[in-house]
């Protein structure tokens, strides 16, 4: 197939109207006020993500409209949105009865079952901050971050407990309730805990949601600890508007979408997107309590009717991975729009969607600290595979560049590269990481928020990841991105992902290092590595190239699936692995 530079998008690429039909105008007319008045803001005053999310369409025509599809191992569970809100009034209740009150810290460890949906959205009501963490937390990652934020009641299930909590109790000074789901529909009966489901049942499904300003925090995200130890990211009920603005232009979300966000909500993208941004435009979302797996995966898509879909790209690369034979056992007549975050998109994951799914997929991208979408392709937006796309309305992005003084100003000349910052006062700006003042002043520069990526942006205004400031590569007076490497590598048919790093050398500063997981089908061998080498200097250049390739079964990956640059490092170079606690463990 013909890969040109841009793909371009025609009026037969768009199903149906597009919301951001016209960057410019739409660019031009939105402020974050006019967004702000499509809300409904709270009856007596105030705004709410629960109302807007749930109450809105509770109390109007799309009560009985599926909110959420639950996939498990039973048969599908569909609640509607009159029901959703009735079950987040319990849960509220709940709370209340509980003695937890505005401002106080919950947490939720649990699979994507339906209780931890209810619990977090019954929390907003209650003015409860919500702070989710992956089930696949182990002890000490879960007591760290409880203790950090001070959490007062934890939501999870009785296995997770037994295995993970109980022993650790004793150091959780500040928890007050325990709230078991239970895994059989039986009740649950351990000792310093509670039964969620007794609870519920006997709690009323009539609740007033207690008065939230719009900066009055919401969640406590932590960031997936890729580069460091995780930090806590405060958001605050505002940031609503700004989910909302993406679900419309980002994820472009009609009123009869299915829609499938394949991401956890311990990660932000999993709660933004995968709560409350779908349920904000009244759409169907699919949820999926099972892990990958490729062919359970593409059964959805095509059983489930998906017409929206926001992935990642290390689930794109797994399904590249699995080969194209298994998506081609069902048809995706429904599928209209993909969506991918939280990495870099390599130009052969955008065509590898056109040709098996037949669909290019959107990269966009934000951070944790951004709370949603800042930069991405639209489905009216022509496709430059390789680029993030371009900053959303409400959203001005730059490249900038500090001076000898450390003054933070953009630059205009297209193609240079530097850091990539936003103007600040977004709605789902950060107001602070927890505990963390000096670290949040950092982020700052002027009327700036610094994202600690290195980008450029083309001259049609598009923007290009380079590489995260810690990962960037100086070799021989080059500064190299490991994106553009790794890229490079994916172009080979052999290669399912890689992972470049700098390792120091004497003579040239750092010389580029590659590491290399394989496609079905394939073994390493010392003959594939010359190969790759080879392959890479042709693409490349000599240097750019990595001099060195090393294969691994998997890379290592943080439980949101990016590649951990920095732990492939350590190891190469016998140092510390510092905090693993995001590790995925395979
Ligand atoms: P930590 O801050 O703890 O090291 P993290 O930065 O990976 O972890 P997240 O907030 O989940 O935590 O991820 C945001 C980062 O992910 C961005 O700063 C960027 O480096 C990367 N990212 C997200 N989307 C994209 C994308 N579309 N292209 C390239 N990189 C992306
Ligand atoms: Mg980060």
């Amino acid at each position: 197939m013909e890969r040109p530079a841009i793909i371009r998008k025609t009026a037969a690429d768009l199903r149906v109207p597009p919301n951001l039909a016209d960057y410019a105008a739409t660019r031009q007319a939105f402020g974050w006020n006019v967004a702000q008045a499509e809300l409904a803001g709270l009856p007596g005053g105030g705004l709410n993500i629960a109302h807007e999310a749930v109450e809105r369409h509770a109390h109007g025509a799309r009560s009985d409209h599926v909110a959420f599809r639950f996939l498990g191992e039973m048969a599908p569970q569909d609640v509607s949105y009159g029901e959703l809100s009735r079950l987040t009034n319990r849960f509220a209740n709940v709370l209340r009865s509980l003695g937890v009150g505005k401002g106080e810290r919950l947490f939720v460890l649990s699979g994507r079952i339906p209780a931890l949906y209810i619990a977090v959205l019954g929390s907003f009501k209650n003015g409860t901050v919500v702070s989710p963490l992956f089930s696949a937390f182990g002890p000490e990652p879960i007591a760290t971050r409880l203790n950090l934020g001070e959490g007062a009641v934890l939501v999870t299930t009785e296995l997770l407990y037994r295995r993970k909590v109980e022993k650790i109790r004793g150091e959780l000074p500040t928890l007050r309730h325990v709230l078991l789901a239970s895994e059989d529909g039986q009740p649950t009966d351990v000792p310093g805990t509670l039964d969620l489901a007794t609870l519920m049942a006997a709690a009323s499904d009539d609740f007033a949601i207690v008065p939230t300003a719009a900066e009055d925090m919401s969640l406590l995200h932590f960031t997936s600890g890729t580069t460091g130890t995780p930090k806590g990211a405060i958001h605050v009920h505002g940031a609503v508007a700004t989910h909302w603005s993406t679900g419309k232009y980002a994820l472009d979300l009609h009123a009869e979408d299915i829609y499938w966000c394949t991401a956890d909500p311990g990660w932000v993208t999993g709660t933004s997107y995968g709560i409350i941004a779908p349920l904000l435009h009244g759409v169907t979302s699919i949820v999926d309590a099972a892990e990958f797996d490729a062919e359970r995966w593409y059964r959805i898509l095509a059983e489930e009717k998906v017409s929206v879909w926001y992935t990642a790209p290390t689930a794109i690369r797994m399904l590249m991975k699995a080969g194209a034979e298994i998506a081609r056992k069902h048809t995706y007549p429904h599928l209209r729009f993909i969506a991918s975050v939280g990495e870099p998109l390599n130009p052969e994951a955008v065509w590898w969607g056109k040709e098996v799914l037949g669909l290019p997929i959107h990269d966009n991208w934000w951070q944790t600290e951004t709370g949603g979408i800042m930069i991405a392709n639209t489905p009216a937006f022509d496709i430059k595979p390789g680029s993030m796309g371009r900053p959303l309305p409400g959203i001005e992005a730059a490249i900038v560049k500090k001076d000898a003084e450390g003054k933070v100003s953009p630059v205009d000349t297209a193609d240079t590269e530097g850091e990539l910052a936003l103007k600040a006062g977004w709605p789902s700006m950060l107001r602070g990481y927890l505990h963390n003042e000096e670290r949040y002043k950092k982020c700052f520069a002027g009327d700036w928020y610094l994202s600690g990526d290195l980008a450029k942006r083309d001259a049609d205004g598009y923007f290009w990841f380079v590489g995260r400031a810690d990962d960037v590569i100086k070799s021989a007076g080059h500064l190299i991105g490991p994106f553009e490497v790794e890229s490079a590598l994916m172009e080979h048919p052999a290669v399912a992902e890689a992972g470049v790093i700098g390792k120091p050398d004497e003579t040239v500063g750092e010389v580029v290092k590659a590491f290399v997981s394989l496609k079905k089908g394939f073994e390493a061998s010392d003959a594939l590595r010359l190969e790759l080498l080879g392959h890479a200097r042709k693409k490349l250049g000599a240097a750019v190239a990595p001099k060195e390739i090393d294969f691994l079964p998997t890379l290592p990956r943080t439980r949101s699936g990016k590649i951990m640059r920095r732990l492939l490092k350590a190891r190469e170079l016998g140092l510390p692995e510092g905090d693993t606690s995001t590790l995925e463990s395979s």
